[in-house]
């Protein structure tokens, strides 16, 4: 099996700041690190590293032929990832010395992707295979509705949350994963609480109090505490829980042991500094609970 992720790769630019900016302030930055982030990269590297064949479908630009490499050591497929125009997606992260940070995204290339990249992918995807979308690209509603016409499954994580893209995906979704704040936004945009929402399997997250299953099928409803750790950096954890989620659910796992798996995986990302080149091996995972 494979799962098919539609998703962004951004380069995240994080400058570490003295203090907050005041408006019209020029500062210099006392530190600054370039890393490979985005949703969908994120997503990417996590279902890679839960030992998952994963395609990476999206676009960076010109300048974006590092991440592209990034990508391909880590084990994530990227022959569907294309090259448009000059600039990839990028976000500029402002840390200050108050833990207020404050970022800026550009998405680029993210909102390039092309309805014959998505046909090009799942022309050598197989039913029974995932695919998996965020709301960090375009053609997320085009793709998860072709996905399902050829017999794969579709996961959404629905972040950044917005209520259009939502409504689009939800028709075509298996499997929705949300936090708390998206749950209580969709609920109040659609008037749908999570057990009536349109899709089988709705999981939400709950940071470190774990996540609750809804099986909307059999009106079911499950809690599932997260390990306790302590807490380096969150940045992340919701990105490496949900690939964590499909990777299991795409290797057979039923849904208990796939969220017991994230919910571990989620917790020993929490203790670590960074996004997609930190997210933990699953040999990592299983010894950190040793
Ligand atoms: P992110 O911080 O990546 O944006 P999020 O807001 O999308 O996350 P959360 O519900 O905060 O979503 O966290 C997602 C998952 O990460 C949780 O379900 C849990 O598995 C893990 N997690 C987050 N915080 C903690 C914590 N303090 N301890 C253990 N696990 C945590």
């Amino acid at each position: 099996m494979a799962v098919w992720n539609l998703g962004s790769v951004n380069a995240d630019q994080v400058y570490r700041l003295p203090r907050p900016l005041e408006p019209g302030e020029t500062m210099t930055a006392d530190a600054f690190q370039r890393g490979l982030g985005g949703k969908g990269a994120n997503m990417s590297v996590a279902l890679a590293r839960a030992g998952s064949v994963v395609h990476h479908i999206g676009a960076v630009g010109a300048d974006g032929t590092w991440m592209r490499d990034r990508l391909a050591g880590y084990g994530v497929g990227v022959a569907h990832l294309v090259e448009r125009g000059e600039t990839s997606g990028h976000a500029i992260i402002l840390l200050d010395t108050e833990g207020e940070n404050r970022i800026v995204i550009w998405p680029a290339a993210n909102h390039l992707i092309e309805t014959g990249d998505l046909a090009a992918a799942l022309g050598t995807a197989a039913p029974g295979d995932w695919v998996l979308c965020q709301n960090e690209t375009n053609l997320q509603a085009d793709f998860a509705h072709k996905a399902k016409a050829r017999g794969l499954r579709v996961a959404y994580a629905a972040a950044p949350f917005d209520v259009e893209a939502a409504q689009a995906m939800l028709p075509h979704a298996d499997l929705l994963v949300l936090n708390e704040v998206e749950a209580a936004q969709l609920e109040t945009a659609t008037g749908l609480s999570p057990e009536a929402l349109p899709v089988a399997h709705v999981v939400v997250t709950l940071g470190a109090r774990g996540c609750r299953w809804f099986d909307t099928v059999s009106g079911v409803s499950r809690d599932f505490p997260a390990p306790r750790v302590t807490v380096t950096d969150t940045t992340g954890a919701g990105d490496t829980f949900t690939g964590y989620l499909v990777g299991a659910l795409d290797q057979g796992a039923g849904m208990g042991d796939a969220l017991a798996l994230a919910l571990k995986a989620g917790a020993v990302m929490v203790t670590r500094l960074g996004t997609a080149d930190v997210i933990p091996t699953r040999d990592e995972v299983e010894k950190f609970f040793l």
